[in-house]
């Protein structure tokens, strides 16, 4: 019996345990000084002003929507395909969600299919105030076309990019925000660096970084400027938000730290499994996932499809022979609007028809730095075997 290969896994060095250890036998477990060397390290490598390190990436997400003032009778566009927290973080604000249908090519948002969609909704009075793209398995998204199209109608746009820190976009880190408001990564253990669970929220834009910093931390200033009256005495602070306590704690933050000096390697690592797995699928009746050439993907996620007129297996049964062979594949993902919750809110299953094709015939197959070549040719054996290639 072969071991269980998972589809994505953390790294964890003796570098990395030593920096949480440290932080363990210091002063301050959170609200210390490693929180903000996180945030420096990160911003510092994606070349953006500022960077509000938060729980998990779904804290940053509903930040960044409060901070560009979401609100209720508000519209926030994303992408069906993606985790359901890209959606719900409009409708924690009271926001209306809907979903542009993805790329056929990249299976990001289609901006020819965003185009249509607003020329729409301006003669219907329902335009987006924003725009979530999401960097699926860590390739950008066609942000320059994304921002036009946010200037010639006005919205604001957040990058989820959970799975593309590492990543690049017209040869500039991804997270320098040069085409967005906001952007957010995810640190949860399967994406590309991790704090246990934990996210960031970039921007280049102080007035939302203070934004961010006030929702973080139950929408809390001590900055006097900030106040509406005088100090009452050293202790005084006051609250001039709702907020919340999405903070990260230091020993998350060193973890994210020790990490980021090994972050080149993995995406490194990660693109020679890729290429790897690129020659050895080569003759099987599936889809390799396509790189566009403006981007450096994360490689967060290695999806591929099924040629499924090639074979005489279904997309179910291709994906538990799999399982039951200890191959970790996924699904990702679900279209968002196919969970109850969104079906209860009136959407139709096919509502997104490209998002359909390719929750019909795609799955991930196991990427992370530490998958070695001996694993990798177990999962395609497997696989050709179930394919009966
Ligand atoms: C993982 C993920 C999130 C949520 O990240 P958490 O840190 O687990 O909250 C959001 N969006 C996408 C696309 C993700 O993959």
């Amino acid at each position: 019996m072969n071991a269980h290969i998972p589809y994505g896994r953390q790294d964890i060095s003796e570098a990395d345990i030593q920096s949480v250890v440290d932080v363990l036998r210091s002063n301050y477990l959170t609200q210390g000084p490693v929180v903000p060397a996180f945030e420096s390290a990160v911003a510092n490598y994606c070349q953006v002003k500022h960077a509000v390190a938060v729980n998990s990436a779904t804290s940053a997400l509903h930040i960044a929507c409060l901070a560009l003032g979401v609100v209720e009778g508000d519209i926030v566009w994303t992408s069906p395909v993606t985790f359901v927290a890209s959606a719900n973080c409009a409708l924690y604000c009271g926001a209306e969600v809907d979903f542009i249908d993805i790329d056929s090519r990249t299976y990001n948002m289609s901006v020819e299919r965003l185009a249509e969609k607003l020329a729409k909704a301006k003669i219907a009075g329902r335009l987006p105030k924003v725009v979530i793209p999401v960097h699926l398995c860590g390739q950008p998204c066609d942000m320059a076309a994304i921002q036009l199209l946010g200037r010639q109608y006005n919205f604001k746009i957040i990058e989820d990019a959970s799975h593309a820190i590492g990543g690049k976009y017209l040869n500039e880190a991804i997270g320098n925000c040069r085409y967005s408001d906001i952007t957010v990564f995810s640190f949860h253990p399967v994406k590309i660096i991790t704090t246990g669970e934990g996210g960031m929220a970039l921007t280049n834009d102080l007035q939302l970084a203070k934004r961010m910093q006030l929702f973080r931390s139950h929408g809390i200033t001590r900055e006097v400027t900030d106040m509406t009256q005088a100090p009452d005495g050293p202790w005084y602070y006051e609250q001039i938000e709702l907020g919340f306590n999405y903070r990260m704690t230091d020993i998350q933050a060193a973890l994210g730290l020790s990490q980021m000096q090994r972050l080149d390697e993995f995406v490194f690592k990660r693109h020679a499994i890729a290429n790897r797995y690129e020659k050895l699928l080569a003759n099987l009746p599936v889809l390799t996932p396509w790189q566009h050439p403006e981007g450096y993907s994360g490689l967060h996620l290695y999806v591929i499809r099924l040629k499924l007129n090639e074979i005489k297996k279904s997309h179910l049964e291709v994906f538990e022979a799999l399982r039951s062979a200890e191959v970790g594949v996924n699904l990702h993902y679900i279209p968002v609007y196919r969970q109850p919750y969104y079906k209860r809110m009136g959407f139709k299953i096919g509502h997104c028809p490209e998002a359909e094709a390719y929750y019909a015939e795609g799955f991930s197959l196991p990427i992370y730095p530490g998958l070695t070549n001996q694993q990798q040719d177990q999962v395609i054996t497997v696989l050709k075997e179930t394919l009966g290639a």
